[in-house]
Protein backbone atom coordinates (compact mmCIF):
# COMPACT_ATOMS: atom_id res chain seq x y z
CA UNK A 1 0.00 0.00 0.00
CA UNK A 2 1.53 3.60 -1.18
CA UNK A 3 0.40 5.42 2.22
CA UNK A 4 2.64 2.72 4.11
CA UNK A 5 5.58 3.16 2.10
CA UNK A 6 5.54 6.51 2.34
CA UNK A 7 5.75 5.43 5.94
CA UNK A 8 8.84 3.78 5.89
CA UNK A 9 10.42 6.77 3.88
CA UNK A 10 9.50 9.06 5.78
CA UNK A 11 10.66 7.19 9.02
CA UNK A 12 13.71 7.48 7.44
CA UNK A 13 13.69 11.54 8.18
CA UNK A 14 13.04 13.61 11.50
CA UNK A 15 9.29 14.55 10.32
CA UNK A 16 6.60 14.71 12.99
CA UNK A 17 3.40 12.42 11.87
CA UNK A 18 0.89 12.79 15.16
CA UNK A 19 0.70 15.86 17.34
CA UNK A 20 -1.99 14.98 20.15
CA UNK A 21 -2.11 17.29 23.13
CA UNK A 22 1.37 16.67 24.79
CA UNK A 23 2.14 13.74 23.10
CA UNK A 24 3.76 13.66 19.64
CA UNK A 25 5.08 10.98 17.30
CA UNK A 26 7.35 11.14 15.02
CA UNK A 27 7.26 8.86 11.74
CA UNK A 28 9.94 6.64 13.05
CA UNK A 29 7.84 6.21 16.35
CA UNK A 30 4.58 5.13 14.50
CA UNK A 31 6.53 3.17 11.69
CA UNK A 32 8.20 1.06 14.83
CA UNK A 33 5.17 0.98 16.90
CA UNK A 34 3.02 -0.11 14.16
CA UNK A 35 5.06 -2.49 13.32
CA UNK A 36 5.22 -3.85 16.83
CA UNK A 37 1.84 -4.22 16.87
CA UNK A 38 1.52 -6.09 13.31
CA UNK A 39 4.40 -8.75 14.85
CA UNK A 40 2.03 -9.08 18.10
CA UNK A 41 -1.18 -10.21 15.72
CA UNK A 42 0.84 -12.39 13.60
CA UNK A 43 2.04 -13.78 16.58
CA UNK A 44 -1.06 -14.15 18.51
CA UNK A 45 -3.87 -14.55 15.35
CA UNK A 46 -1.99 -17.32 13.11
CA UNK A 47 -4.05 -17.81 10.10
CA UNK A 48 -6.68 -15.81 11.34
CA UNK A 49 -7.39 -12.90 9.46
CA UNK A 50 -10.60 -11.62 11.17
CA UNK A 51 -10.73 -7.89 11.08
CA UNK A 52 -9.75 -5.82 14.38
CA UNK A 53 -12.34 -3.91 16.13
CA UNK A 54 -10.73 -0.58 17.39
CA UNK A 55 -12.96 1.26 20.46
CA UNK A 56 -11.84 4.62 21.25
CA UNK A 57 -11.19 8.20 19.76
CA UNK A 58 -7.83 9.87 18.80
CA UNK A 59 -5.83 7.87 21.49
CA UNK A 60 -2.12 8.36 19.76
CA UNK A 61 -2.67 4.21 20.10
CA UNK A 62 -5.51 4.10 17.80
CA UNK A 63 -3.51 5.20 14.67
CA UNK A 64 -0.42 2.70 15.85
CA UNK A 65 -3.08 -0.49 15.79
CA UNK A 66 -4.57 0.40 12.30
CA UNK A 67 -1.79 0.80 10.87
CA UNK A 68 -0.24 -2.55 12.75
CA UNK A 69 -3.18 -4.14 11.21
CA UNK A 70 -2.95 -3.06 8.48
CA UNK A 71 0.70 -3.81 7.94
CA UNK A 72 -0.24 -7.61 9.44
CA UNK A 73 -2.46 -7.99 6.43
CA UNK A 74 -5.77 -7.27 8.59
CA UNK A 75 -8.56 -4.52 7.96
CA UNK A 76 -9.66 -2.57 10.93
CA UNK A 77 -12.74 -1.45 12.34
CA UNK A 78 -13.05 1.57 14.11
CA UNK A 79 -15.68 2.44 16.15
CA UNK A 80 -16.01 6.18 18.28
CA UNK A 81 -16.59 6.03 21.22
CA UNK A 82 -20.13 8.34 20.52
CA UNK A 83 -21.00 5.13 19.86
CA UNK A 84 -22.88 3.12 23.32
CA UNK A 85 -21.42 -0.57 23.94
CA UNK A 86 -24.63 -2.34 23.10
CA UNK A 87 -24.19 -0.62 19.16
CA UNK A 88 -20.47 -1.65 19.96
CA UNK A 89 -21.33 -5.03 19.70
CA UNK A 90 -23.81 -5.30 17.26
CA UNK A 91 -20.72 -4.29 14.96
CA UNK A 92 -18.37 -5.93 16.75
CA UNK A 93 -20.41 -9.20 16.10
CA UNK A 94 -20.97 -8.64 12.27
CA UNK A 95 -17.40 -9.18 11.60
CA UNK A 96 -16.53 -11.86 14.28
CA UNK A 97 -13.25 -10.39 15.24
CA UNK A 98 -10.43 -12.26 16.94
CA UNK A 99 -9.03 -9.29 18.61
CA UNK A 100 -10.88 -6.05 19.76
CA UNK A 101 -8.57 -3.17 21.15
CA UNK A 102 -10.62 -1.24 23.77
CA UNK A 103 -9.36 2.01 24.60
CA UNK A 104 -11.64 2.43 27.35
CA UNK A 105 -15.86 2.40 27.44
CA UNK A 106 -16.60 -0.99 25.64
CA UNK A 107 -15.66 -3.82 27.89
CA UNK A 108 -17.08 -6.36 25.17
CA UNK A 109 -18.20 -9.79 26.02
CA UNK A 110 -17.46 -13.08 23.85
CA UNK A 111 -14.57 -14.91 22.56
CA UNK A 112 -12.49 -11.87 21.20
CA UNK A 113 -9.08 -11.45 22.94
CA UNK A 114 -9.69 -7.59 24.75
CA UNK A 115 -6.39 -5.70 24.56
CA UNK A 116 -7.34 -2.28 27.06
CA UNK A 117 -5.10 0.54 26.68
CA UNK A 118 -2.63 -0.48 29.05
CA UNK A 119 -1.78 -3.48 27.22
CA UNK A 120 -1.88 -2.16 23.91
CA UNK A 121 0.74 0.43 25.44
CA UNK A 122 2.80 -2.57 26.29
CA UNK A 123 2.48 -4.25 23.05
CA UNK A 124 3.47 -0.87 20.80
CA UNK A 125 6.32 -0.57 23.15
CA UNK A 126 8.06 -3.93 21.99
CA UNK A 127 11.18 -4.19 19.62
CA UNK A 128 10.09 -6.12 16.68
CA UNK A 129 11.70 -6.35 12.85
CA UNK A 130 9.61 -4.16 10.22
CA UNK A 131 6.30 -6.44 9.37
CA UNK A 132 7.28 -7.86 5.52
CA UNK A 133 5.80 -6.15 2.85
CA UNK A 134 4.30 -8.91 1.35
CA UNK A 135 1.80 -9.73 4.45
CA UNK A 136 0.61 -6.27 3.77
CA UNK A 137 -3.05 -4.97 2.96
CA UNK A 138 -2.97 -4.86 -1.03
CA UNK A 139 -5.01 -4.71 -3.94
CA UNK A 140 -8.39 -5.94 -3.24
CA UNK A 141 -7.63 -6.97 0.11
CA UNK A 142 -10.11 -4.76 2.52
CA UNK A 143 -8.76 -1.84 4.75
CA UNK A 144 -11.54 -0.47 6.92
CA UNK A 145 -14.69 -1.40 7.46
CA UNK A 146 -17.02 1.85 8.64
CA UNK A 147 -19.97 1.08 9.87
CA UNK A 148 -22.74 3.57 9.24
CA UNK A 149 -26.39 4.27 9.99
CA UNK A 150 -28.54 1.70 8.28
CA UNK A 151 -32.89 1.96 7.38
CA UNK A 152 -33.16 -1.50 9.50
CA UNK A 153 -31.69 -0.07 12.66
CA UNK A 154 -28.55 -2.38 12.59
CA UNK A 155 -25.62 -0.33 11.24
CA UNK A 156 -23.94 -1.48 8.14
CA UNK A 157 -20.54 -2.32 6.67
CA UNK A 158 -18.95 -0.58 3.93
CA UNK A 159 -15.61 -2.45 3.75
CA UNK A 160 -13.39 0.21 1.47
CA UNK A 161 -10.28 -1.98 -0.04
CA UNK A 162 -6.29 -0.97 -0.74
CA UNK A 163 -7.17 -0.14 -4.43
CA UNK A 164 -10.31 1.56 -3.53
CA UNK A 165 -8.08 4.02 -1.36
CA UNK A 166 -5.23 4.51 -3.58
CA UNK A 167 -7.31 5.51 -6.27
CA UNK A 168 -8.67 8.26 -3.58
CA UNK A 169 -5.40 8.92 -2.75
CA UNK A 170 -4.34 9.90 -6.53
CA UNK A 171 -7.43 11.62 -7.15
CA UNK A 172 -7.44 13.80 -4.30
CA UNK A 173 -3.75 14.96 -4.48
CA UNK A 174 -4.09 18.14 -6.98
CA UNK A 175 -6.43 19.26 -3.90
CA UNK A 176 -3.49 19.10 -1.66
CA UNK A 177 -0.90 21.56 -1.13
CA UNK A 178 1.90 21.20 -3.66
CA UNK A 179 4.87 20.77 -1.38
CA UNK A 180 5.16 17.52 0.95
CA UNK A 181 4.88 18.14 4.86
CA UNK A 182 2.92 21.05 6.24
CA UNK A 183 0.43 20.18 9.13
CA UNK A 184 -3.17 18.92 8.69
CA UNK A 185 -6.17 19.17 10.99
CA UNK A 186 -7.00 15.46 12.44
CA UNK A 187 -10.65 15.96 13.98
CA UNK A 188 -12.44 13.98 12.37
CA UNK A 189 -13.01 10.42 14.23
CA UNK A 190 -11.44 7.40 12.53
CA UNK A 191 -15.17 5.77 12.44
CA UNK A 192 -16.15 8.55 9.18
CA UNK A 193 -14.40 7.80 5.95
CA UNK A 194 -13.41 11.81 5.58
CA UNK A 195 -10.59 10.93 7.97
CA UNK A 196 -8.58 9.58 5.54
CA UNK A 197 -8.40 13.11 4.15
CA UNK A 198 -6.16 13.06 7.12
CA UNK A 199 -4.60 9.56 7.42
CA UNK A 200 -4.20 8.32 4.18
CA UNK A 201 -3.40 11.49 2.32
CA UNK A 202 -1.88 13.22 5.04
CA UNK A 203 0.87 10.78 5.99
CA UNK A 204 1.89 9.92 2.43
CA UNK A 205 2.48 12.96 2.49
CA UNK A 206 4.72 13.73 4.81
CA UNK A 207 1.86 16.00 6.80
CA UNK A 208 1.78 16.01 10.57
CA UNK A 209 -1.69 15.59 11.72
CA UNK A 210 -2.55 17.88 14.21
CA UNK A 211 -5.40 16.19 16.58
CA UNK A 212 -8.49 18.06 18.17
CA UNK A 213 -10.48 15.16 19.84
CA UNK A 214 -14.00 16.03 21.28
CA UNK A 215 -13.16 17.08 24.78
CA UNK A 216 -11.04 20.46 23.08
CA UNK A 217 -14.56 21.19 21.12
CA UNK A 218 -16.20 21.34 24.32
CA UNK A 219 -14.38 24.85 25.14
CA UNK A 220 -13.64 27.28 22.95
CA UNK A 221 -10.96 28.55 25.33
CA UNK A 222 -8.70 25.13 24.80
CA UNK A 223 -10.05 24.57 21.30
CA UNK A 224 -8.41 27.64 20.31
CA UNK A 225 -4.85 28.01 22.33
CA UNK A 226 -4.52 24.70 20.43
CA UNK A 227 -5.62 25.57 17.17
CA UNK A 228 -3.15 28.52 17.94
CA UNK A 229 -0.38 26.40 18.14
CA UNK A 230 -1.02 23.93 15.37
CA UNK A 231 0.80 25.55 12.74
CA UNK A 232 -2.31 24.16 10.67
CA UNK A 233 -1.50 24.76 7.01
CA UNK A 234 -4.43 22.20 5.83
CA UNK A 235 -7.68 22.23 7.32
CA UNK A 236 -9.85 18.79 6.69
CA UNK A 237 -13.78 18.88 8.04
CA UNK A 238 -16.83 18.60 7.68
CA UNK A 239 -18.57 22.33 7.29
CA UNK A 240 -19.94 21.80 10.55
CA UNK A 241 -16.94 22.00 12.83
CA UNK A 242 -16.07 24.75 10.73
CA UNK A 243 -19.06 26.89 11.17
CA UNK A 244 -18.81 26.03 15.16
CA UNK A 245 -15.31 27.11 15.09
CA UNK A 246 -16.69 31.09 13.24
CA UNK A 247 -19.06 31.26 15.93
CA UNK A 248 -16.03 32.91 17.72
CA UNK A 249 -14.37 36.15 16.57
CA UNK A 250 -11.05 34.62 17.45
CA UNK A 251 -11.23 32.34 14.23
CA UNK A 252 -9.44 34.32 11.80
CA UNK A 253 -6.27 34.15 10.14
CA UNK A 254 -4.18 35.93 12.75
CA UNK A 255 -5.41 32.72 14.53
CA UNK A 256 -3.91 30.31 11.42
CA UNK A 257 -1.37 32.11 10.22
CA UNK A 258 0.01 29.52 8.07
CA UNK A 259 -3.56 27.42 6.70
CA UNK A 260 -3.31 28.18 2.77
CA UNK A 261 -6.91 25.92 2.30
CA UNK A 262 -10.26 24.56 4.03
CA UNK A 263 -10.98 21.44 2.13
CA UNK A 264 -14.11 20.55 3.00
CA UNK A 265 -16.86 17.16 2.42
CA UNK A 266 -19.29 15.30 4.29
CA UNK A 267 -22.57 17.66 3.67
CA UNK A 268 -23.81 20.70 2.82
CA UNK A 269 -21.59 23.50 2.62
CA UNK A 270 -23.55 26.87 3.17
CA UNK A 271 -22.79 30.01 1.11
CA UNK A 272 -22.64 31.79 5.20
CA UNK A 273 -19.63 30.03 6.08
CA UNK A 274 -17.84 30.65 2.67
CA UNK A 275 -18.60 33.88 2.88
CA UNK A 276 -17.60 33.97 6.61
CA UNK A 277 -14.14 32.20 5.38
CA UNK A 278 -13.82 34.75 2.76
CA UNK A 279 -13.51 37.36 5.20
CA UNK A 280 -11.56 36.04 8.03
CA UNK A 281 -9.45 33.94 5.80
CA UNK A 282 -8.61 36.06 2.70
CA UNK A 283 -5.62 34.40 2.13
CA UNK A 284 -6.85 30.26 2.39
CA UNK A 285 -8.57 28.53 -0.82
CA UNK A 286 -11.94 27.03 0.45
CA UNK A 287 -12.58 23.49 -1.74
CA UNK A 288 -16.18 21.75 -1.17
CA UNK A 289 -15.74 17.93 -2.00
CA UNK A 290 -18.60 15.17 -2.26
CA UNK A 291 -18.33 11.38 -2.05
CA UNK A 292 -20.07 8.94 0.28
CA UNK A 293 -18.53 6.13 2.33
CA UNK A 294 -19.37 3.47 -0.09
CA UNK A 295 -17.24 5.52 -3.17
CA UNK A 296 -14.34 6.23 -0.68
CA UNK A 297 -14.27 9.31 0.76
CA UNK A 298 -14.95 11.58 -1.94
CA UNK A 299 -15.01 11.97 -5.88
CA UNK A 300 -15.79 15.67 -6.56
CA UNK A 301 -13.73 18.30 -6.12
CA UNK A 302 -14.14 22.42 -6.57
CA UNK A 303 -12.15 25.87 -5.19
CA UNK A 304 -15.40 27.71 -4.28
CA UNK A 305 -14.53 31.07 -6.52
CA UNK A 306 -15.56 34.56 -5.54
CA UNK A 307 -19.00 34.34 -8.70
CA UNK A 308 -19.78 31.14 -6.86
CA UNK A 309 -20.44 32.80 -3.59
CA UNK A 310 -22.07 35.44 -5.37
CA UNK A 311 -24.44 33.17 -7.54
CA UNK A 312 -27.83 31.96 -5.79
CA UNK A 313 -27.32 28.74 -6.72
CA UNK A 314 -25.97 25.93 -3.80
CA UNK A 315 -22.19 26.43 -3.41
CA UNK A 316 -21.19 23.07 -6.11
CA UNK A 317 -19.78 19.82 -4.81
CA UNK A 318 -17.50 20.12 -7.85
CA UNK A 319 -16.42 18.25 -11.00
CA UNK A 320 -15.12 14.78 -10.54
CA UNK A 321 -11.75 14.08 -9.65
CA UNK A 322 -9.35 11.74 -11.80
CA UNK A 323 -10.91 8.22 -12.07
CA UNK A 324 -14.16 8.83 -10.74
CA UNK A 325 -16.80 8.94 -13.77
CA UNK A 326 -20.50 10.38 -12.66
CA UNK A 327 -23.69 9.53 -14.09
CA UNK A 328 -26.99 11.31 -13.45
CA UNK A 329 -29.72 8.88 -14.03
CA UNK A 330 -33.97 8.65 -13.78
CA UNK A 331 -35.95 6.39 -12.26
CA UNK A 332 -35.93 4.14 -15.22
CA UNK A 333 -32.10 3.97 -15.26
CA UNK A 334 -31.36 6.68 -18.20
CA UNK A 335 -28.84 9.30 -18.31
CA UNK A 336 -31.01 12.63 -17.20
CA UNK A 337 -29.54 14.72 -20.61
CA UNK A 338 -28.89 18.31 -20.29
CA UNK A 339 -27.84 21.19 -18.40
CA UNK A 340 -29.80 21.24 -14.71
CA UNK A 341 -31.55 18.17 -15.02
CA UNK A 342 -31.79 16.68 -11.56
CA UNK A 343 -30.94 12.97 -11.15
CA UNK A 344 -29.87 10.33 -9.05
CA UNK A 345 -25.83 10.72 -9.08
CA UNK A 346 -24.38 7.35 -9.68
CA UNK A 347 -20.57 6.58 -8.84
CA UNK A 348 -18.63 4.59 -11.23
CA UNK A 349 -14.87 3.73 -11.19
CA UNK A 350 -12.01 1.95 -9.26
CA UNK A 351 -12.99 4.05 -6.21
CA UNK A 352 -16.14 2.17 -5.63
CA UNK A 353 -15.54 -0.32 -3.08
CA UNK A 354 -17.29 -3.69 -3.27
CA UNK A 355 -20.49 -3.39 -1.25
CA UNK A 356 -22.08 -3.99 2.02
CA UNK A 357 -20.23 -6.27 4.26
CA UNK A 358 -22.17 -9.31 4.40
CA UNK A 359 -25.13 -8.02 2.86
CA UNK A 360 -25.56 -9.31 -0.60
CA UNK A 361 -29.38 -7.96 -0.43
CA UNK A 362 -28.60 -4.63 0.03
CA UNK A 363 -25.28 -5.00 -2.16
CA UNK A 364 -27.47 -5.52 -5.01
CA UNK A 365 -29.68 -2.80 -4.80
CA UNK A 366 -27.15 -0.31 -4.26
CA UNK A 367 -24.00 -1.51 -6.38
CA UNK A 368 -23.50 -3.02 -9.83
CA UNK A 369 -21.22 -3.89 -12.68
CA UNK A 370 -21.62 -1.87 -16.27
CA UNK A 371 -21.40 -3.77 -19.34
CA UNK A 372 -17.81 -2.12 -19.31
CA UNK A 373 -16.86 -3.72 -16.39
CA UNK A 374 -16.70 -0.55 -14.33
CA UNK A 375 -17.94 -0.47 -10.69
CA UNK A 376 -21.16 1.36 -9.99
CA UNK A 377 -22.73 2.70 -7.03
CA UNK A 378 -26.31 4.61 -6.43
CA UNK A 379 -25.88 7.13 -4.26
CA UNK A 380 -29.51 7.83 -3.50
CA UNK A 381 -28.14 11.73 -3.72
CA UNK A 382 -30.67 14.10 -6.16
CA UNK A 383 -28.26 16.41 -8.20
CA UNK A 384 -27.73 18.55 -11.56
CA UNK A 385 -24.95 19.66 -13.50
CA UNK A 386 -24.31 23.09 -15.14
CA UNK A 387 -20.97 23.84 -16.79
CA UNK A 388 -19.52 20.50 -15.72
CA UNK A 389 -19.89 21.32 -12.23
CA UNK A 390 -22.42 19.01 -9.88
CA UNK A 391 -24.75 20.36 -7.55
CA UNK A 392 -26.37 18.70 -4.66
CA UNK A 393 -30.42 18.91 -4.51
CA UNK A 394 -31.04 16.57 -1.15
CA UNK A 395 -31.82 12.71 -1.18
CA UNK A 396 -34.20 10.25 -2.60
CA UNK A 397 -34.49 8.52 0.56
CA UNK A 398 -34.28 9.24 4.50
CA UNK A 399 -30.93 9.42 5.04
CA UNK A 400 -30.02 12.38 6.20
CA UNK A 401 -26.95 14.45 7.89
CA UNK A 402 -26.58 15.84 11.28
CA UNK A 403 -24.25 18.10 12.32
CA UNK A 404 -22.02 15.78 9.60
CA UNK A 405 -23.15 12.61 10.62
CA UNK A 406 -24.78 10.39 8.40
CA UNK A 407 -27.97 9.10 10.02
CA UNK A 408 -31.17 6.67 8.70
CA UNK A 409 -34.45 8.10 9.83
CA UNK A 410 -35.73 4.33 10.18
CA UNK A 411 -32.70 3.54 12.13
CA UNK A 412 -33.61 6.38 14.97
CA UNK A 413 -37.47 5.30 14.84
CA UNK A 414 -36.23 1.16 15.64
CA UNK A 415 -34.03 2.09 18.11
CA UNK A 416 -36.65 4.15 19.91
CA UNK A 417 -39.35 1.33 19.65
CA UNK A 418 -36.56 -0.90 22.14
CA UNK A 419 -37.41 1.69 24.67
CA UNK A 420 -39.83 0.54 27.49
CA UNK A 421 -43.19 1.96 27.02
CA UNK A 422 -43.20 3.13 23.31
CA UNK A 423 -45.43 1.39 20.89
CA UNK A 424 -44.23 3.86 17.86
CA UNK A 425 -41.75 6.00 16.73
CA UNK A 426 -41.90 8.94 13.78
CA UNK A 427 -39.36 10.62 13.70
CA UNK A 428 -38.89 14.03 11.54
CA UNK A 429 -35.92 16.18 10.79
CA UNK A 430 -36.18 19.80 11.55
CA UNK A 431 -34.27 21.97 9.05
CA UNK A 432 -32.62 25.15 9.84
CA UNK A 433 -31.80 26.77 6.29
CA UNK A 434 -29.71 24.43 4.24
CA UNK A 435 -29.13 21.83 6.60
CA UNK A 436 -31.13 19.80 9.32
CA UNK A 437 -30.75 21.30 12.36
CA UNK A 438 -32.08 18.00 14.44
CA UNK A 439 -34.86 15.40 14.72
CA UNK A 440 -38.00 15.39 16.49
CA UNK A 441 -39.06 12.57 17.75
CA UNK A 442 -43.17 11.39 17.90
CA UNK A 443 -44.19 8.65 20.22
CA UNK A 444 -46.99 6.79 21.03
CA UNK A 445 -46.97 4.99 24.37
CA UNK A 446 -48.30 0.93 25.35
CA UNK A 447 -49.75 3.12 27.95
CA UNK A 448 -49.76 6.64 29.64
CA UNK A 449 -47.01 7.35 31.73
CA UNK A 450 -48.07 9.93 33.65
CA UNK A 451 -44.78 12.01 33.54
CA UNK A 452 -44.76 15.56 32.07
CA UNK A 453 -43.38 16.20 29.44
CA UNK A 454 -39.97 17.43 30.55
CA UNK A 455 -39.27 14.29 33.21
CA UNK A 456 -40.45 11.95 29.81
CA UNK A 457 -38.18 13.62 27.52
CA UNK A 458 -34.97 13.50 30.16
CA UNK A 459 -35.58 9.69 30.86
CA UNK A 460 -35.97 8.75 27.15
CA UNK A 461 -33.12 10.36 26.01
CA UNK A 462 -31.32 8.89 29.21
CA UNK A 463 -32.57 5.48 27.78
CA UNK A 464 -31.79 6.18 24.45
CA UNK A 465 -28.48 6.37 25.06
CA UNK A 466 -27.77 2.98 25.59
CA UNK A 467 -28.70 2.22 22.18
CA UNK A 468 -28.09 4.91 19.88
CA UNK A 469 -24.86 7.72 19.77
CA UNK A 470 -25.64 11.39 21.31
CA UNK A 471 -26.05 12.37 17.44
CA UNK A 472 -28.48 10.56 16.70
CA UNK A 473 -30.66 11.38 19.83
CA UNK A 474 -33.80 13.32 18.71
CA UNK A 475 -33.71 17.09 20.10
CA UNK A 476 -36.96 16.74 20.84
CA UNK A 477 -39.53 14.09 22.45
CA UNK A 478 -43.57 14.02 21.83
CA UNK A 479 -46.06 12.29 23.03
CA UNK A 480 -49.11 11.71 20.49
CA UNK A 481 -52.24 9.67 20.66
CA UNK A 482 -52.20 8.39 17.22
CA UNK A 483 -50.57 9.09 13.96
CA UNK A 484 -52.02 11.10 11.36
CA UNK A 485 -52.03 9.09 7.80
CA UNK A 486 -51.57 9.91 4.54
CA UNK A 487 -53.38 8.27 1.59
CA UNK A 488 -51.18 5.30 1.29
CA UNK A 489 -52.27 4.76 5.25
CA UNK A 490 -48.34 5.41 5.93
CA UNK A 491 -47.49 7.90 8.95
CA UNK A 492 -48.00 11.13 7.61
CA UNK A 493 -44.45 12.63 8.46
CA UNK A 494 -45.40 15.70 6.67
CA UNK A 495 -48.49 16.55 8.87
CA UNK A 496 -46.03 15.54 11.78
CA UNK A 497 -43.39 18.13 10.55
CA UNK A 498 -46.18 21.07 9.93
CA UNK A 499 -47.70 20.22 13.59
CA UNK A 500 -44.13 20.69 14.56
CA UNK A 501 -43.91 23.99 13.00
CA UNK A 502 -46.83 25.20 14.45
CA UNK A 503 -46.72 23.98 17.91
CA UNK A 504 -49.34 22.05 17.87
CA UNK A 505 -48.24 18.27 18.32
P1 LIG B 1 -20.91 9.62 4.29
O1 LIG B 1 -21.02 8.26 3.74
O2 LIG B 1 -21.06 9.71 5.76
O3 LIG B 1 -19.68 10.33 3.78
O4 LIG B 1 -22.14 10.43 3.71
C1 LIG B 1 -22.33 10.54 2.34
C2 LIG B 1 -23.46 11.46 2.05
O5 LIG B 1 -23.22 12.76 2.59
C3 LIG B 1 -23.65 11.71 0.57
O6 LIG B 1 -24.34 10.66 -0.05
C4 LIG B 1 -24.41 13.03 0.58
O7 LIG B 1 -25.76 12.81 0.84
C5 LIG B 1 -23.77 13.76 1.76
N1 LIG B 1 -22.67 14.63 1.31
C6 LIG B 1 -21.36 14.35 1.28
N2 LIG B 1 -20.64 15.40 0.85
C7 LIG B 1 -21.53 16.39 0.58
C8 LIG B 1 -21.43 17.73 0.09
N3 LIG B 1 -20.26 18.30 -0.19
N4 LIG B 1 -22.57 18.43 -0.07
C9 LIG B 1 -23.78 17.87 0.23
N5 LIG B 1 -23.94 16.63 0.70
C10 LIG B 1 -22.83 15.89 0.87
Amino acid sequence: MFMLEKLKEYARTPAVALVNGEESLSYRELDARSDAFAAWLRENCGEDRSPVVIYGEKETGFLCCLLGALKSGRAYVPVDRAVPPDRAARIAAEVSPRVIVDFGGFAPEGDALVLDAGAVGEILAQDAPPAPREGWVSGEDVVYILFTSGSTGQPKGVPITADNLESFCRGVLPWYPREEGGVVLHQISYSFDVSGCAVYVGLSRGMTLFTVDKEMTREYSRLFEALGSSGLTLWASTPSFAELCVQSERFREELLPELGEFLFCGEVLTHTLCDALAERFPRARVVNTYGPTEATVLVTAAEITPEMRRNSRSIPIGRPIEGALLRLVDGEGREVPGEDAPGELHILGPSVGPGYFGRPDLTEKAFYTDPSGLRGYRTGDLCCRRDGLYYYQGRIDNQLKLSGFRVEVEDVEQNLQKLPNVARAAVVPVWEGEKVGYLAAFLLLQEPDGLTPLKRAIRMKKEAARFLPGYMIPRKILVVESFPLNVNGKIDKKELARRLEEGTP
